[in-house]
């Protein structure tokens, strides 16, 4: 039954004042005392207001995560010790799971279905996950020549900065807290300026959990401010970002002045193949999942559908009329299964690929604009007769746009999914063994999903080939990418 919730009482409450910044275990003021607004997307209205933190704010938030970590209770403190309090955040997110799929849904407009059963669920099982981690993370003894014992300590890297984008707020702040944290590291995050609030009501939750002052900090801003100001900060050991592959490079480039290890979860144009022997009754619904999902704003959307020749236009037509019986609206709304995308900027950029596309010739057979009149909606947008160079085959939209295209046969589809400068993911859809094994290892892409799409799980690694990205996330994978090695020799003569 259709029904728009009322906002919970504590979310409510939450949404009051305005909402200060976590330092050092305080909420406090930015120093300028700049604010910024945060907004509904399904109404366009201003949802709260939250401190701006300037360059002055991140330094008090990085000697706070340095203090933590060179002198304070965080790194004396047990790997077990350390363990338990990440399990005890896991257990009061999951008491306060409605307010955190409630924010979510009003600050990112998806709809309340997703975060219930998806992001809050998620985020929680991946603390989980690596709370387990905590205390095996191990080194080697190495039978080296000579009399020395030789070992490896897997320590941790120290103060790492954390900039995460909007497409899932409270998911990727997990993702990217849950491995610092097992690991013993401190951390600086920032949350984007779009999504600031289920960070920052995690923050309550951190303090309530009793993590040691400065362990984690959250400051709000945008990314030429309160971003600059992290990922140039010399006493920052490592970046992890999610985010744009052009914000990525900046970074990459600006991590070298210091020597900062950097992890990059950043862009994607993946493809989604249907070969002939696919079930496609199960091909066509996962192949639009695989790209409306979120109202296509994930990074692994799968925006580049090939259809082999024989079938491309039942496919394509059964797409249509699957696409048209989505129900758009606010994210509250029990009933809404696709939500607005997450901003006036977001929605005109995707408005503007779906111009690109015809101009260059592309064939649009359904959707191209807002179906109401407030909100920053776009309906789910279905594109045929796309070449390989047009641009809405070859860029990032990250909004509901597939470009349908056919192909003829097995290695000319694989070479044409390849061609491209991206590798984060990659779709088939098959029922033959021998096929799915030679695509899948031919594919150049992070994750495979053979009969299935956005399949992801905190034991499993994520992350990009080529210019999606550079080192791993969630599984033991992660956990590289937050450790130093360190090779002790004792001579034993
Ligand atoms: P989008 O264009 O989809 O918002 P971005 O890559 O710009 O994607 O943003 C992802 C995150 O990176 C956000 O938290 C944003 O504030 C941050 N960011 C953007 N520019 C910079 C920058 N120059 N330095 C650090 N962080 C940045």
């Amino acid at each position: 039954m259709e029904q728009t919730l009322d906002t919970a009482p504590k979310v409510a409450e939450f949404l009051q004042g305005t909402k200060k910044m976590f330092i050092n275990g305080e909420w406090v003021a930015s120093i300028s005392e700049q604010t910024f607004e945060t907004k509904n997307p399904a109404t366009g209205e201003v949802l709260a207001t939250v401190y701006e933190a300037g360059e002055e704010d991140v330094n008090r938030a990085v000697e706070a995560a340095r203090e933590a970590f060179d002198h304070g209770p965080w790194s004396k403190m047990s790997a077990s010790e350390r363990s338990r309090l990440i399990y005890k955040l896991a257990d009061l997110m999951e008491e306060n799971a409605e307010e955190l799929a409630q924010l979510d849904t009003l600050d990112n407009g998806k709809p309340i279905n997703e975060t219930r059963n998806i992001d809050v669920p998620a985020a929680i099982e991946h603390f989980r996950y690596f709370a387990g981690w905590s205390t095996k993370i191990v080194g080697q003894t190495i039978p080296v020549n000579g009399p020395y014992f030789n070992y490896t300590r897997h320590e941790p890297v120290g103060v790492v900065g954390q900039i995460i984008p909007w497409n899932f707020p409270l998911l990727m702040a997990a993702w990217k807290l849950g491995a610092a944290l097992a690991t013993g590291c401190t951390v600086v995050l920032k949350p984007a300026e779009q999504t600031p609030l289920s960070a920052l009501y995690l923050a309550k939750l951190i303090q309530e959990a009793g993590f040691p002052d400065g362990v984690v900090n959250i400051v709000q801003g945008f990314g030429p401010t309160t971003g600059e100001a992290i990922i140039s900060h010399e006493k920052v050991n490592k970046i992890a970002f999610t985010g744009s592959t052009e914000v990525g490079k900046h970074i990459m480039r600006r991590a070298a002045d210091t020597v900062k290890r950097v992890t990059l979860e950043l862009g994607g144009k993946s493809p989604n193949i249907i070969l002939p022997d696919a079930d496609l009754t199960r091909a066509i619904p996962g192949a639009l999942m695989g790209i409306m999902f979120n109202q296509g704003q994930v990074c692994c959307a799968g925006s580049r559908l090939f259809v082999q020749k024989k079938a491309y236009d039942n496919v394509v037509a059964d797409l249509v009329s699957h696409s048209k019986s989505i129900k758009q609206g606010p994210g509250l709304n029990t009933s809404t299964q696709m939500g607005p995308l997450v901003s006036d900027k977001q929605q005109n950029r995707v408005m503007n690929y779906i111009q690109k596309g015809q101009e260059e010739g592309a064939e649009m057979l359904t959707g191209g604009s807002n179906p109401f009149d407030k909100g920053y909606f776009v309906e789910p947008t279905i594109f045929a007769a796309v070449e390989d160079d047009m641009t809405i085959a070859k860029e990032e939209i990250f909004g509901p746009v597939v470009a349908a295209m056919p192909f003829e046969d097995l290695d000319e589809v694989i070479e044409r999914a390849n061609n491209t400068t991206y590798g984060l993911a990659a779709g088939l859809w098959t029922e033959n063994v021998r096929n799915a094994h030679y695509v899948a290892n031919k594919l150049q892409a992070g994750t495979v999903w053979v009969n299935c799409y956005n399949v992801l799980d905190a034991a499993s690694p994520f992350g990009g080939f080529k210019q999606s990205g550079s080192g791993r996330e969630m599984g033991s994978y992660a956990l590289d990418n937050y450790t130093e090695v360190k090779s002790v020799f004792i001579n034993m003569k």
